[in-house]
């Protein structure tokens, strides 16, 4: 580390260690001592986030693309597929993991290379945010990349020229699987990777947040496209009806004009885009069946 940046990493501690309440409760202050006390060299890094990135997305791939290449003989897991009748082949999981691994080494690898020559290194503050910073900013910034990947996923299937040549090939399997996550065009890559850094520097969190909220958005879309619908995933147990999960987004690669929101339901259900997904072995609850109904009757009245 040359002096300019020690002085700064020295002054940027230092402020954080001002702001520190001592009546403040720090929950997660165990979690954090633990993560960075003797790590500090790695972390500081300002590639640790990319590599942590992709290793954590590279690591979730793996028990589901047993499941999806070996499952079919597992009932214990099978019967938890959403389109339980569409096999996932080794040739496809390839296709798809020779496109994202070309898009890491042709434009994730060089931003990253970039980042590591130009951006200082990572201030490590000693003191971990709140219990409620840390929540409150986690479900703000996740219900505002929600609203701004809407925007974007909506407008590029209404634009058929953005569809066309941005958004069409992640739209080339419709019974998606974990691999499909990444599989996108470097430009939708590009953005949604823009959404996750740039909102926690807009909210000036605290390191810990910004890689949590970094890890949470790949927890959450992955689980989008697993096509799976496991009865412990979170949508399964909000009485609240607003969180998505993967038969919504499974819906969405089966019909393409719905389900535009990657996370949560309330801008479809606003903008009239939303349609129930299926549950595990393509079953179609009585709430599906309703939906179904009332959207034929819509039609049929539209027609006369
Ligand atoms: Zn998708
Ligand atoms: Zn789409």
């Amino acid at each position: 580390m040359s002096e300019w940046q020690w002085q700064w990493w020295k002054e940027e501690t230092s402020t954080l260690n001002q702001t520190k309440r001592a009546d403040d409760f720090r929950a997660l202050q165990g979690l954090w001592d633990l993560i960075r006390i003797g790590h500090e060299d790695y972390l500081r890094s300002p590639l640790f986030p990319v590599v942590m990135s992709v290793a954590f997305y590279f690591t979730c791939m793996v028990p589901f693309t047993i499941f999806d290449l070996w499952g079919k003989n597992w009932n214990w897991i099978h019967k938890y597929k959403i389109q339980p009748e569409k096999n996932v082949t080794w040739p496809a999981c390839r296709n798809a993991i020779l496109v994202i691994l070309w898009n890491h080494c042709v434009y994730i690898l060089p931003a990253a290379i970039g980042q590591a020559i130009w951006t200082p290194p990572t201030p490590l503050p000693p003191v971990a945010p709140t219990m409620t910073e840390f929540v409150l900013e986690q479900v703000v910034m996740l219900l505002i990349f929600d609203f701004q990947y809407f925007v974007w996923h909506y407008t590029h299937h209404r634009v058929k020229f953005l569809y066309k040549h941005v958004h069409s090939i992640h739209h080339q399997y419709y019974s998606p699987f974990c691999w499909v996550t990444q599989y996108l065009s470097p430009l939708e890559l590009i953005t949604v990777g823009t959404y996750t850094t740039v909102l926690p520097w807009v909210f000036n969190c605290h390191v810990f947040t910004t890689w949590s909220f970094m890890i949470v958005n790949i927890i959450i879309s992955v689980e989008a496209h697993i096509g799976y619908d496991f009865p412990f995933a979170l949508h399964n147990w909000d009485p609240t009806g607003i969180i998505g999960g993967a038969p919504k987004h499974d819906m969405h690669h089966m019909k393409p004009q719905t389900n535009f929101a990657p996370f949560f339901n309330h801008f479809d259900k606003a903008m009239g885009t939303f349609w129930p997904g299926l549950q595990a072995g393509g079953i179609k609850n009585k709430k599906y069946i309703e939906f179904e109904n009332n959207k034929k009757m819509e039609k049929a009245k539209k027609k006369y």
